[in-house]
């Protein structure tokens, strides 16, 4: 029994207790391991990241890399950020996990900021879900849209839309809201009442409705489908065909959000109000920590009992979001995104514009991708090697999501490593 009861707490019994000693593995004996143990869903290169420092990620073996993908645009503030870090450490210190059934100190607050900026964007008032995960959030986007539909307005409609290329996450409502084959095949029967149309196409949406839609869920700009950027009056106009037929707009915004396309939102830039959003991926700065904001009244369709999550909410994973949010505020990283994001943009023209294996270069933000004529996989592995990371999207996009917190200098860095990974692969030589 325990009889560290009264007054003194665990771990303050005399000094600071040391960490468990756990085995040590080398890079090629881990490989090994993943290689016998982890379902292969993964295509894990084989580097073993042990520290971090800013922008940069270090392996056990003391390579530096530079990191333009940021754990797919999670790692907002970069690796080991010191005042991420000092609010963790404290806050593991004292209390990790409360279920929902109690308050903890962090919850309401952090709705409170989620809700202020919300209100700031849209003038209206709204209310958070705090989830684990960007699939969460989109599960619990439908669960609210459809419940608003049935049991506030009173009459079902199931219906939802979402476009081709997209990408909502890989659990049953999120991966059938994900319109691409490769993400669904084998895994039928899909979640019914789910209908696709086109991104960017107005027509193409309007043609799939009837009375039986309840929403469009939609990313502001497509991350995974490859970096599309929508085109101008597109998100105008889909908002009045929502409002026409009374349907909700929901807008995904898991990898756009928290200032990445340079607004804290990046429905910001499109002049409109959605009906519900969620967030995920740099909310937590690497902690998971996903959150849905809805207007009032399509917020209280939650009523008590109708949705949960465990770890949702809890105490680490919200004083994470907060001291975030707080790190945003005090240095500027949503204006410093935007001009840093338009620098990285133009030397990406500057750099790609012109070669031969050059289809596009686009972007918002700290959110670019570069198309290329050529399999984007053996340019990321060459960049790689050259220690830089980055990640593919779509079919041939090599794509860039920094930190937010790099530099012009990194910027420069990364895209002369890109460059000459491209010319490598791409170019005959
Ligand atoms: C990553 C992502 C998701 C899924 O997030 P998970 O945390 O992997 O479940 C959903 N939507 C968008 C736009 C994303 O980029």
């Amino acid at each position: 029994m325990d009889t560290r009861t009264n007054g003194q707490k665990q771990g303050q019994t005399g000094g600071k207790p040391e960490a468990i000693v756990l085995a040590p593995h080398s890079t090629a004996e881990i490989a090994a391991l993943a290689e016998r143990y982890l379902t292969p869903n993964y295509r894990n290169a084989p580097i073993v990241f042990v520290d971090g420092d800013g922008p940069w990620g270090i392996t056990q073996d003391g390579e530096r890399f530079l990191d333009f993908s940021a754990g797919v645009a999670v790692n907002g503030l970069g690796h080991n950020h010191p005042d991420l870090v000092a609010a963790l450490q404290d806050q593991t210190q004292k209390l990790i996990h409360q279920s929902n059934y109690w308050h903890n100190a962090h919850a309401a607050p952090l709705a409170e900021d989620l809700c202020r900026e919300f209100q700031r964007a849209t003038g209206q008032a709204a209310r958070a879900f705090f989830c684990n995960s960007g699939a969460e959030g989109t599960e619990a986007t439908v669960k609210m849209a459809r419940r608003y539909h049935a049991k506030v307005l009173g009459k079902p409609r199931p219906g939802v839309i979402t476009v081709h290329g997209s990408f909502h996450g890989r659990t049953y409502a999120a991966m059938t809201a994900t319109a691409q084959p490769k993400y669904q095949e084998g895994f039928e029967p899909l979640v019914p009442g789910f209908r696709y149309g086109e991104f960017g196409d107005l027509a193409s949406i309007a043609a799939l409705i009837d009375d039986t839609v309840g929403a469009v869920m939609i990313e502001v700009v497509q991350g995974e489908g490859g970096v599309a950027v929508p085109p101008p009056g597109f998100f105008k106009g889909l908002r009045q065909l929502c409002d026409d037929h009374g349907i909700l707009l929901c807008l995904d915004e898991v990898q756009t959000g928290l200032g990445r396309t340079g607004t804290f939102f990046a429905f910001e830039q499109e002049g409109i109000v959605p009906d519900i959003i969620w967030l995920a991926k740099a909310l937590g700065g690497g902690i998971p920590v996903g959150a849905v904001l809805a207007r009032e009244p399509v917020a209280m369709a939650l009523v008590a009992g109708s949705h949960a999550t465990t770890f949702g909410a809890n105490a680490l994973a919200m004083r994470a979001g907060r001291t975030v949010l707080a790190i945003f505020a005090r240095d500027g990283l949503v204006a410093h995104t935007a001009e840093v994001g338009a620098y990285l943009l133009q030397a990406l023209h500057a750099a790609f514009d012109g070669q031969p294996y050059t289809l596009d270069v686009r972007g918002r933000g700290l959110m670019c991708g570069v198309a290329i004529d050529g399999d984007p996989k053996k340019v990321v592995d060459a960049a790689r090697d050259r220690g830089l990371l980055l990640s593919v999207a779509g079919t041939n996009v090599l794509r860039l999501t920094p930190p937010l917190i790099v530099t012009r200098e990194h910027c420069d860095l990364a895209v002369a490593k890109l460059r000459a990974s491209a010319d490598s692969v791409l170019l005959p030589n």
